[in-house]
């Protein structure tokens, strides 16, 4: 974490300062906003907190909800090279009666072939740790770092990744942990059919 830029704004004839604080690697970043007043001979600072949401991962969010809503598994996963998406996709075993397509092998489908020097270049998003299938396409095309919506309601090979020189970064979104405890819930017999257990 560290300190991005300090800048001064106005608001409606009143200047404050803000700070974004963040960290670069996770693209997204978290804004402090520092109003201050003037109250007789003293001043004060009202200090409110933001999280800004890195885009890609909320297009992954996004892709997971309209899993959701199909009546599926909702995981999804985004791919980017050079700051553009090459494909987006979520969880489609129910949908389509796969066995493979987990949000981050869809996401993969959709991006189509692509040359090793661009999956060594990208970063792929998923909304839930990786699974060891999932892991092993992106060890497979040297994805070097891998942001991950959350680990609490499924821990995939995080460790695997990392032994092999892959970056993880966890965000631990509180939304994209709610919603998939909620689903395990309610739909325990999908969410083992994902993971190959009884
Ligand atoms: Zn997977």
């Amino acid at each position: 974490m560290r300190l991005l830029s300090l800048k001064i704004g106005w608001l409606s004839g009143k200047k404050f300062k803000y700070y974004i604080l963040g960290s670069k690697s996770l693209n997204s970043s978290f804004i402090i906003l520092t109003f201050n007043f003037l109250f007789q001979f003293f001043t004060y600072d009202v200090v409110s907190l933001y999280l800004v949401m890195d885009e890609f991962y909320k297009e992954a969010l996004k892709e997971a909800k309209k899993g959701l809503k199909e009546g599926g598994i909702p995981i999804g996963s985004v791919l980017v090279f050079n700051g553009q998406i090459l494909g987006q996709g979520h969880n489609k075993r129910v949908q389509e009666g796969s066995c493979v397509l987990h949000g981050e092998m869809d996401a993969l489908e959709n991006a189509g072939r692509q040359p090793a020097s661009v999956y060594q270049n990208s970063v792929i998003y998923t909304t839930l740790s990786p699974c060891p299938m999932c892991t092993g396409a992106i060890l497979l095309y040297g994805i070097p770092k891998v942001i991950v919506g959350e680990n609490q309601n499924f821990l995939g090979a995080e460790d695997h990744l990392r032994n092999n020189g892959v970056e993880v970064e966890v965000i631990q979104d509180p939304a994209t942990i709610q919603m998939m405890r909620q689903f395990i819930e309610e739909k325990p017999e999908l969410w083992n059919e994902d993971i190959g257990v009884d």
